[in-house]
């Protein structure tokens, strides 16, 4: 039997400082645990409430910046019949469009899988996915059904929209907060970090550092790190420069995902 400080532990998924039964207790809604965030049992052991673990997972969603919409994109919704079995794709080596979909989501959970059974161990992490193709062929879809996959097995996730990043950074030096200064260290820490649309922006040598900066130290840390673009490699590396592109392809496994049309039209259109 777990004592009560190995519980907390375990079931401590995320980073603020503040100690979460404290916290509960301030709230005190809890009818079950009175707000403690545990529950003392009759022959003396104490368990977690489940109050508690609901407000970490919330933690976990918020701390993870994913937008409403894209908190309800999973896996099993990831539809394989978009991706026409019979028309191989340009570029696929001779695969069809549904072979490359399919090796991408396999991949994609592999490494969620991996990232799990890593936890927090350090060196552990595995390499993430570098998800290539065009505008609505589903790699955010994937990128998002993996941050939802893994926060609900309690891993620290960040979800960033790379241009909707560099914007807010950018306003940042303009006179705005700590906040967002801190958001740009969590790129770096956070244990899977998640880059949406990188290559979508536009590119200085500012926005060329701040990327170089967060690839680099994830790098070094052996971090999990997924990403989607539109661009090419010749573009990413004219766009981002080599030195970036480098530390990309050690982080993330290169894996296409095209489609013959726009996925969300298609969507539209059966609606
Ligand atoms: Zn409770």
């Amino acid at each position: 039997m777990q004592n009560l400080a190995e519980i907390i532990t375990a079931a401590d998924i995320e980073t603020d400082n503040q100690p979460v039964v404290q916290k509960s207790q301030e709230n005190g809604e809890c009818s079950v645990c009175g707000g403690s965030g545990f529950i003392l049992r009759p022959d003396g052991q104490a368990e977690i409430c489940r109050c508690y673990t609901e407000r970490r997972m919330q933690q976990l969603f918020r701390a993870a910046r994913l937008q409403p919409a894209l908190q309800k994109m999973t896996f099993a919704q990831f539809d394989l019949a978009n991706y026409p079995a019979n028309m191989p794709a340009p570029d696929g080596k001779g695969r069809t469009y549904y072979e490359l979909a399919r090796e991408a989501l396999t991949k994609m959970r592999s490494c969620c899988d991996k990232a799990i059974a890593a936890g927090q161990h350090r060196g552990q992490a595995p390499r993430g996915l570098l998800l290539l193709g065009q505008v609505g062929s589903g790699k955010t879809h994937l990128a998002a059904a993996a941050a939802n996959y893994l926060l609900r097995n309690r891993q620290r996730v960040l979800f960033l929209v790379v241009p909707d990043f560099l914007d807010e950074l950018r306003g940042a030096f303009s006179g705005l907060e700590d906040e967002v200064r801190h958001l740009q260290e969590q790129a770096k820490r956070v244990p899977v970090l998640i880059l949406d649309d990188l290559g979508s922006h536009n590119f200085s040598d500012w926005t060329r550092s701040v990327l170089f900066s967060i690839l680099n130290y994830r790098m070094n840390e052996c971090l999990t790190t997924i990403a989607t673009t539109n661009l090419d490699f010749v573009s990413l590396q004219e766009l981002l420069g080599t030195r970036s592109l480098s530390r990309l392809l050690s982080l993330c496994e290169p894996c296409l995902l095209a489609s013959d049309r726009d996925i969300r039209l298609r969507g539209l259109e059966k609606a």
